[in-house]
């Protein structure tokens, strides 16, 4: 379920919040009805001063790390590995993957998402980067190419990494690399 339950999954009656979002009550069941939030994933592909992104399909010029949800029986990198491949045609290891941040993603539409973030090097990537499902196109961009264009990062990211800068999300990219 990716938003807060507005019935019983058991029993169909409509749920009394408790503490929203996450605690609803069901009084047919006389049991709770727990929401939680949908984790995602991202992968930062670092290649020297520029970073890889991928345009949103619902927006025009708005991009974004290559990023999605969780699928069942995926571990973390898993999921954010074959949102990669989804999204932008590379390919990498699990063990290529640098822990690089986590963070609590704003409420889209009513659905709440924890996301953890991951770094690699392009060296250790294989393919060809091509824009796939969800993204219009795919590309590196330096910062200065990113300041320079029409292109901004989509609400979305900007709020979950706080900032809405190139230059900081790769800085930040590169640091988890280089430790
Ligand atoms: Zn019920």
């Amino acid at each position: 379920m990716n938003q807060p339950p507005e019935y019983c999954p058991y029993c169909g009656t409509a749920l009394a919040q408790v503490r929203e979002p996450m605690i609803h009550r069901c009084e047919s069941c006389d049991d709770y009805v727990f929401y939680n939030p949908t984790p995602g994933g991202s992968v930062a592909v670092v290649d020297g001063d520029s970073l890889l992104l991928v345009e949103d399909f619902r927006y025009d010029d708005r991009w974004k790390l290559p990023s999605g949800r969780i699928e069942v029986g995926e571990t973390m990198r898993e999921g954010a590995i074959r949102e990669l491949e989804e999204e932008t045609g590379l390919s990498v290891e699990p063990d290529a993957l640098t822990f690089f941040s986590e963070e609590v993603v704003e409420p889209v539409e009513g659905m709440h998402m924890t996301n953890l973030s991951f770094a690699t090097e392009w060296s250790a990537t294989t393919g060809t980067v091509e824009a796939g499902s969800d993204a219009t196109d795919a590309r590196f961009w330096t910062p200065a190419e990113f300041e320079a264009s029409s292109a901004s990062f989509t609400d979305v990211h900007a709020r979950r990494f706080g900032s809405d800068s190139l230059e900081w999300l790769l800085d930040e990219a590169k640091r988890a690399l280089e430790s």
